[in-house]
């Protein structure tokens, strides 16, 4: 598959676009904030063949470039983790709770609500939904061949933050836990910052000493590096 990073909006997000070489068809995970992945995707020659977007979760910054997105692309799926619903919903507010209205989204449209383990076809792409709870009510991350989008579940040498409205702290340690029980292998594309492996975050991310713990695992010696704290 070919991947393709827009890196995005006053938060730098990362937003990628993946093809099918096969086909040409193409998903797109996250939207930035705006209409500046919209503009990068219209300004492509050929143009994208976009089938589906998928969002990790629905904080402004990751979804609230969704409705540019559909005004050029309206055939494209939207996927939403279910989970997340609440958060979407709260698009139009999210501004004023995090006290910079601008940032206040409108929704756009949902078009299928995803579940732990599920699986969206695009072309002879799977994109396989894993539900990471916790930074949100229903952050996630979308696996695809040896790539993982986990949008803000886990940064290099960092941890989205859970102390915003509707993020629950003990919930986001479980799901880091059972994020590490993935192959460590796998290619870790975070929704803000450089790319990692999970084994390399097993190592060395001073957010999971608890994750360390339980599989007994040795804290790194001559202490941590630690990453950028990301929202
Ligand atoms: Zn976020």
């Amino acid at each position: 598959m070919n991947l393709r990073c827009f890196t995005v909006g006053l938060f730098q997000v990362n937003a990628w676009l993946i093809e099918d070489p096969e086909t040409g068809a193409c998903v797109l995970i996250d939207t930035g904030e705006s209409d500046e992945v919209a503009s990068e995707l219209a300004a492509l020659t050929p143009r994208p063949d976009l089938r589906a977007i998928l969002l990790t979760h629905a904080h402004f910054d990751h979804a609230g470039g969704l409705v540019p997105l559909q005004a050029l692309y309206p055939q494209a799926e939207t996927c939403l983790p279910r989970l997340e619903r609440p958060m979407f919903d709260l698009l139009p507010r999210q501004g004023e709770l995090f006290g910079a209205p601008q940032f206040s989204k409108p929704c756009g449209r949902i078009d299928r609500e995803i579940d732990d383990d599920e699986l969206v076809r695009v072309g002879a792409l799977e994109c396989r939904f894993v539900s990471t709870p916790g930074h949100t009510p229903g952050q996630g991350c979308w696996q695809v061949g040896g790539h993982l989008f986990v949008g803000d579940t886990i940064f290099a040498g960092s941890v989205g933050r859970t102390d915003f409205p509707l993020s629950d702290p003990g919930l986001a340690q479980k799901s880091l836990a059972k994020l590490m029980t993935l192959p460590g292998e796998l290619h870790v594309h975070c929704g803000h910052g450089p790319d990692t492996t999970l084994a390399a975050e097993l190592k060395g991310n001073p957010y999971l000493a608890h994750v360390r713990r339980a599989l007994g695992i040795k804290e790194p010696r001559g202490g941590y590096a630690r990453g950028g704290n990301w929202g």
